[in-house]
C-alpha cells in the first residue's frame, strides 16, 4: 500500500465530508417499514489493518442491521455444512441483471434454480442448507459465526426489523414458496424464511463489518487471533461472488471504478476488503437506483483511488 495508516487515519474525516453530501441524492429504503426510520445523511467508515491498526470516521459507530452482507457468510456457513457440490446443485454461479427480489427467471430459465447466492432467491436456498435440529438452533449457528468473525460476543438480532420484514415479506414469501414447488427448497418454508429473516436483522457496526471484510481479506485467518474460521477455497468462492455479484447491477460499474470484493446491503451498508491488506465497513442508509449506499459508494471509489486499492 502506498499510503501509511497514520495518513490514513487523518484524511478519512476529510473524504467523508466530500461524500456526504452524496446522500441527498439517495433514498433510504422503506419496503421494509421499520428500515425508513434510519438517518439519510448518516455516514461512516472504519478501516482494520492485519496488524490490528484501524482508522474510522464520521457515523462509523452507528449499528444498522446486515441485510444483504448476511448472505456472503450464510453462503460460507452452507458450504462449510455440505460442501461445494450439494449447494451448487441448488443455487448457481452467475449474475442476473435482474433485480435481487426478482422471481422472473425461476420460471423462464431451466433448471430453475436461483442464479447466485446473493440475490434474494439465492439466499433463501442457501438458508435451506443451514444444519441444525430446527430454526432455532440454525439461526443460533448462523449468530455464533458471526460472532466468531467479529469477534465481537455481543452481536444480536434488531428484532423490530426482523418482525417488520417477516410481517411484510410477501415477495420472498412467493420466491421461497415458488422454490418450494420446484423442489429447489426443502424443508418447511416459513421455517426457512424464519432463518433468513432472522440473519438479515443481524445488528452490526461499521468496525464489525471491517473485522469480517479481514478474515476474507486473509483467506479465512482472523488474523487477531491467528484461528481459522473459513477454509481457504470458501473465502475465494465468497469473494468471487462478492466481485460478480456482490453490489446488485452495479457490480460491473462498481468492480471498473473501485476494484474490490464488496457486498452491499438495503439499510445502507457495504463490506469490503483489499486482498491481503485490510477490512473496510462502510455504512450510509440513503441508497442510490440501484440500491447501493449512494455516499458509500461515492467514499469506496474515493478511497480506491486515493490509495491505489484496485486489484485490477
Ligand atoms: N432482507 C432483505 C430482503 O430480503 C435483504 C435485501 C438486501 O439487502 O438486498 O429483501
Amino acid at each position: 500500500l502506498a499510503v501509511d495508516m497514520e495518513t490514513i487515519r487523518k484524511q478519512l474525516p476529510v473524504w467523508v465530508e466530500v461524500s456526504r453530501p452524496h446522500a441527498a441524492h439517495g433514498k433510504v429504503a422503506s419496503y421494509i417499514p421499520e428500515l425508513s426510520k434510519a438517518p439519510a445523511d448518516a455516514l461512516g467508515v472504519t478501516i482494520l489493518t492485519k496488524d490490528g491498526e484501524s482508522a474510522s470516521a464520521g457515523d462509523c459507530g452507528m449499528r444498522f442491521t446486515l441485510q444483504s452482507i448476511s448472505k456472503v457468510f450464510t453462503l460460507i456457513l452452507a458450504l462449510m455444512d455440505h460442501g461445494e457440490d450439494e449447494v451448487f446443485s441448488k443455487v448457481g454461479m452467475e449474475p442476473t441483471g435482474d433485480n435481487f427480489n426478482s422471481m422472473l427467471k425461476l420460471e423462464l430459465v431451466r433448471p430453475g434454480i436461483p442464479f447466485n447466492p446473493l440475490i434474494n432467491a439465492g439466499a433463501i436456498t442457501v438458508s435451506s442448507f443451514i444444519r441444525g435440529r430446527d430454526p432455532k438452533e440454525k439461526s443460533e449457528r448462523i449468530l455464533q459465526f458471526f460472532k466468531d468473525l467479529t469477534g465481537n460476543p455481543g452481536l444480536d438480532y434488531d428484532l423490530q426489523v426482523y418482525r417488520s420484514e417477516s410481517e411484510t415479506g410477501n415477495l420472498n414469501r412467493s420466491i421461497a414458496y415458488f422454490l418450494k414447488e420446484n423442489g429447489v427448497l426443502s424443508g418447511d418454508v416459513e421455517e426457512v424464511l424464519d432463518v433468513y429473516f432472522r440473519h438479515c436483522a443481524i445488528l452490526a457496526d461499521c468496525s464489525d463489518l471491517a473485522r469480517m471484510g479481514l478474515v476474507l481479506a486473509h483467506n479465512g485467518v482472523d488474523p487477531m487471533t491467528g484461528q481459522t474460521l473459513i477454509p481457504r477455497r470458501y473465502v475465494q468462492i465468497a469473494k468471487t461472488f462478492m466481485t460478480t455479484c456482490g453490489m446488485y447491477n452495479a457490480s460491473g460499474e462498481f468492480a471498473i471504478q473501485v476494484g474490490l470484493p464488496a457486498k452491499s446491503g438495503v439499510s445502507g451498508g457495504i463490506l469490503s476488503l483489499v486482498p491481503g491488506y485490510c477490512g473496510i465497513g462502510v455504512v450510509g442508509p440513503a441508497l442510490n437506483d440501484k440500491g447501493n449506499s449512494q455516499a458509500g459508494v461515492h467514499l469506496m471509489e474515493h478511497m480506491s483511488r486515493e490509495l491505489d486499492w484496485s486489484m485490477f
